[in-house]
């Protein structure tokens, strides 16, 4: 996620190039945006809309990959583009819209799945590992990355932001691009993956071990980005530290000490090494990294209290970009189609 990141393998193939670097990343409306998607995925995107390119979408399809709840999912959608134009996302720089509203998505997914083996979706770890918690699984899970796989060809782009956990899914894009490509001549451009600066990931404040998360079992752990400031508070000062007393930064024998010092470094900046010399007491660290957290979320949040008494506005928004995208997305569907035999021209 971090402008930083290490890229991957070189694209190996161009459909139209442009000299500009263009980059995409979704957002699933499952839940509550909070401080690892702050920290991981949307400070990054911010900073990266005045370097590249950026295309962000808000993945409703992906959200119906398992049970979830019809009105909420709206819900969500809208108070995750809210917060993303509260933490500073620009619509005249960056295009931002609903996956759903964008129908050419689910077209090319069609394509992407005539060129992708059922064996190759049925490998997917996360496939593996989701369908294994559920008696009932979807479908929709299963064709999962076929779909992101449409999500990122679809724009022509070059780069995209991943975690370990997208990556297998990302290696599959290139894959099902390299052989469309192949097979039915130069169509898709063969993105590559950018992976996040190591600090990136935030861990849940109540089990360390765990990536924080929308879905953390109580939410005791993670911090929302539109949790007030005394929730906030109370949260990084029950977070787990551990019995040594002192404050040193030790991520594999003192993982919530050491992400204390993670997150305070990524609101002030520096490392967490440096900063573990400035605190005497867990209690002196708590409250220094609650008011650091605080003083970064509070603009946000005073922001997404305005937007949010004119749901009309980020609604506009939403439908321009959506009406971008389906002008770019119409051409790269146009040129799968004709590639893949069903148009002459
Ligand atoms: P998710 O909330 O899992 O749909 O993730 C949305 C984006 O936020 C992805 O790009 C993730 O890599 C990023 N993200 C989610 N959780 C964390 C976390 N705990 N730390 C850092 N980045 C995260």
């Amino acid at each position: 996620m971090a402008p930083s990141g290490t890229p991957l393998p070189t694209p190996t193939a161009s459909a139209p190039s442009t000299p500009v670097v263009r980059r995409i990343t979704g957002l699933k409306p499952t839940g509550h945006l909070h401080l690892g998607n702050l920290v991981g995925a949307i400070r990054p995107m911010v900073a990266g809309q005045y370097r590249t390119e950026t295309i962000v979408f808000l993945a409703d399809l992906h959200a119906l990959t398992v049970s979830h709840q019809p009105a909420q999912i709206r819900e969500f959608t809208l108070e995750q583009a809210t917060i993303l134009l509260a933490a500073g996302l620009d619509p005249d720089r960056a295009l931002l819209y609903v996956q759903s509203q964008v129908p050419q998505h689910t077209e090319l997914h069609y394509l992407l799945e005539c060129a992708t083996g059922y064996g190759e979706a049925h490998r997917m770890i996360q496939f593996r590992e989701k369908s294994a918690q559920r008696d009932r699984v979807r479908l929709s899970l299963l064709s999962y990355p076929v779909l992101m796989a449409a999500d990122i060809l679809l724009h022509d782009v070059h780069e995209v932001p991943v975690g370990e956990d997208q990556s297998q899914h990302l290696e599959l894009t290139r894959t099902v691009a390299t052989r469309f490509n192949a097979r039915y001549g130069e169509t898709f451009i063969v993105p590559r993956g950018v992976l996040p600066a190591v600090s990136a990931r935030v861990m849940d404040l109540a089990d360390p071990t765990a990536k924080m998360g929308k879905t953390n079992a109580s939410g005791a752990g993670t911090i929302f980005l539109l949790d007030p400031p005394e929730v906030i508070r109370r949260k990084v000062l029950r977070a787990v530290t551990d019995p040594a007393r002192t404050v040193g930064y030790d991520p594999m024998r003192r993982p919530g000490v050491a992400n204390l010092l993670e997150i305070l470094a990524s609101c002030l900046g520096g490392s967490p090494d440096v900063l573990a010399a400035d605190y005497g007491s867990y209690a002196q660290l708590k409250n220094a990294v609650a008011e650091a957290v605080e003083a970064m979320l509070r603009p946000i949040r005073l922001r997404y209290t305005e937007l949010a008494r004119d749901p009309g506005y980020v609604r506009r928004v939403l439908a321009d970009g959506a009406e971008r995208a389906r002008d770019n997305a119409a051409d790269t569907v146009h040129r799968a189609k004709r590639a893949i035999g069903l148009l002459s021209h």
